[in-house]
């Protein structure tokens, strides 16, 4: 068996077209332009790769993007008056501070702070309990992209056995609590799990959202399961050059699996494209509007 590869840039191209007819609509019906402003603190070379990555699709969608760059010894005090400046701008809908942090910064203080309305990121305690009760909430990117791909491929998900293989706020539980929310049965797994072998065979979908290259092995893959690599490895090769791999063993997980996200191309692109998509949500909501069909 050779897996369908999950075209992770097909479907984000899809989604910021649709994003980019919905600006246009806003815009002509109610004068509304949708406004994700973002915040990125020192000069992580990874984290300034994405915020101009957000910047420029944020434009290309036609909605308006506002970036505030402060110097790593910036104060959470700081840092703080410039959130709770956002919150009260009704031009911005959508706030998004870049993590890491600092380490002198308490990341979830700063991420409480920013009103949930406008937390497009989905990792405001207001929005992970909306999400928790299956209440009206913002939810965070990578899980809900990786969720519209499982859905768009499978159809009904509802009695599926899926594995989350890692439990952050910002992937693993969100995604496990999607899962279950489509009514998987969901199995949450992490660095104390016994036998990760064992329950990734037994399932149907596995969501590898670890940090660790190729922990998952490509046979203990079950034949026919779906399989969504969310890591991102940057390793170095034998010739001195780096290339990137995720947490799945692509090429051996392929022989089983029905489909499979690449890395790169699978997941990453999905998540700007959600974001966009989390600004269209954020704006309307705001503005009391019906979000555009599409
Ligand atoms: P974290 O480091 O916050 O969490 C990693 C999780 O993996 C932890 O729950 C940890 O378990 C678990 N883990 C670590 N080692 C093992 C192991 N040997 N066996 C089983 N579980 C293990 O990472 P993130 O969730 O932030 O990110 C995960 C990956 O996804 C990274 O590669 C990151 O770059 C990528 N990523 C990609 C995005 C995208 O857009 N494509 C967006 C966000 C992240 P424990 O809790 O027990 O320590």
């Amino acid at each position: 068996m050779s897996a369908d590869v999950i075209d992770g840039k097909a479907y984000a191209t899809d989604l910021k077209a649709d994003v980019a007819k919905q600006v246009t609509i806003l815009k002509e019906k109610y004068n509304l332009v949708p406004g994700l402003a973002v915040v990125l603190v020192g000069d992580d070379p990874a984290s300034q790769i994405y915020v101009r990555n957000k910047n420029k699709s944020t434009h290309k969608a036609g909605m308006n993007s506002y970036e505030y760059r402060m110097d790593s010894d910036v104060t959470e005090a700081e840092l703080l008056t410039v959130v709770k400046k956002l919150n009260l701008d009704p031009a911005v809908h959508g706030i998004l501070v870049q993590l890491p942090l600092p380490k002198h910064i308490n990341e979830a203080a700063i991420i409480d702070a920013i009103a949930p309305e406008k937390d497009v990121d989905g990792f405001h305690v207001i929005n992970s309990g909306l999400l928790a009760t299956g209440g009206r909430g913002m939810v965070p990117c990578t899980p809900l992209g990786c969720i519209m791909m499982l859905k768009d491929r499978l159809g009904s998900l509802s009695g599926l056995d899926a594995v989350v293989v890692g439990r952050s706020n910002i992937v693993g539980k969100p995604m496990a609590q999607l899962l279950l929310n489509e009514s998987c049965t969901v199995t949450i797994a992490h660095s104390r799990t016994r036998n990760l072998a064992e329950v990734v065979k037994r399932s149907d979908i596995v969501v590898a959202a670890v940090g660790v290259p190729e922990l998952v092995k490509g046979d203990w893959i079950k034949d026919g399961a779906t399989v969504i690599d969310v890591g991102i490895n940057r390793i170095e090769m034998a010739d001195g050059k780096t290339r990137l791999v995720g947490d799945v063993e692509y090429a051996a997980a392929a022989k089983h699996a029905a489909a499979i996200t690449p890395v790169p191309g699978g997941v990453g692109p999905m998540t700007i494209a959600v974001l966009l998509k989390n600004t269209i949500t954020a704006a309307c909501r705001i503005a009391g509007v019906d979000e555009p069909k599409i």
